[in-house]
């Protein structure tokens, strides 16, 4: 497929775009081919000009984060990846309430909202994803998560509407969004949080914070738990059980800090991630009768 169309568009709404872009850079995991055009626009008006584009051209297109969730194919990613991480505004709407934009991370929200004296996200605190990821992952940790604290969401349909969506609607659930089934990006969130002393609130995060350091192997590139947590067991001590801990193939390794979580040691290919994953659901479905869903989301062709 030629893209010069799309360039062309880029060049004259003053998009900022890349060609063959290496995909390793945009993941937290580093692994992944090349997306043919990869393209931030810096704003909703523009985001929306490009999608309607895209999609009047037939152009295939994905919406991306902070590519913390992501396993890319080793073959790269055809068409367009949608970066929005330059929508990253995120303001003061109310005395309990924050507004950020898509593309800002949960780090830079969750210290915002703290610098406010506003509790409810020390949780997301430690998780590496943006906003608008986070919501359509329904992200959670230590017993929060997005549901708890999201009052509404500014929202683009397949069919290029813009509409505030209410929490009531989008079916959160655990890792689960109607954002996920419809097609739907997320423009922007709104956080109906609580007044609390900021010192507080700082302690919580930095206990959230240290956790994650003691127990997850923050030193390797990943993209966090490879596995949902399957009813009635916990995925990381399945793996553990059946001896995973620094199991290797090529250079996708079962941590050996957190059995839940696989590692990129410097090489890893998707191609390993996956025949790692295969065989550590192959063995505990044998073993203990569990069947093992991934979390981590695979995209590219
Ligand atoms: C070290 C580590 C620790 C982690 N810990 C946790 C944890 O404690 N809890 C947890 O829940 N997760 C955790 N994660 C996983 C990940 O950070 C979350 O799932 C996060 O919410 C993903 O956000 P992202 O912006 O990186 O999304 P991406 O990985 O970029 O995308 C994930 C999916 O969301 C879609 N998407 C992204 N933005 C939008 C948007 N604006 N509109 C519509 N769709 C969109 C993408 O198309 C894709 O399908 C961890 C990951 C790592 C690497």
């Amino acid at each position: 497929m030629a893209w010069q169309t799309v360039e062309q568009f880029c060049v004259n709404e003053e998009i900022q775009y890349s060609l063959n872009e290496s995909m390793k850079l945009h993941t937290s995991f580093h692994i992944g081919g090349n997306a043919d055009l990869f393209i931030s626009p810096e704003n909703e008006n523009k985001l929306c000009a490009l999608l309607s584009f895209l999609k009047a051209e037939r152009v295939p297109f994905m919406i991306i984060g902070r590519g913390s969730n992501l396993v890319v194919s080793d073959d790269g990613i055809c068409g367009a990846v949608i970066s929005l991480a330059a929508m990253n505004k995120v303001e003061l709407t109310g005395s309990n309430r924050v507004s950020a934009g898509a593309g800002a991370s949960l780090a830079a929200l969750c210290t915002y909202a703290r610098d406010c004296s506003l509790s409810g996200l020390e949780f997301a605190y430690g998780i590496p994803g943006s906003v608008g990821g986070a919501l359509y992952m329904n992200a959670g940790a230590y017993g929060g998560e997005m549901k708890d604290v999201v009052l509404s969401a500014r929202v683009l349909s397949f069919d290029g509407e813009i509409f505030e969506m209410p929490l009531q609607e989008m079916e959160l659930s655990y890792r689960h969004s109607i954002f996920k089934e419809k097609n739907m990006t997320v423009l922007s969130v709104s956080f109906e949080l609580k007044q609390d002393e900021k010192q507080e609130i700082n302690a919580r995060m930095d206990d959230f914070m240290n956790r994650r350091k003691t127990k997850q192997p923050l030193e390797y590139p990943s993209a966090g738990s490879v596995f949902k947590r399957p009813e009635g067991y916990f995925a990381g001590a399945l793996i553990e059980k059946n001896g995973f801990k620094g199991v290797s193939v090529g250079g996708a390794q079962v941590s050996e800090k957190h059995a839940g979580f696989i590692i990129n040691t410097g090489s890893a290919t998707a191609k390993d991630v996956k025949e790692l994953i295969k065989i550590i659901q192959q063995k505990v479905l044998e073993q203990d009768k569990v069947e093992l869903h991934t979390e981590l989301i695979f995209v590219g062709r």
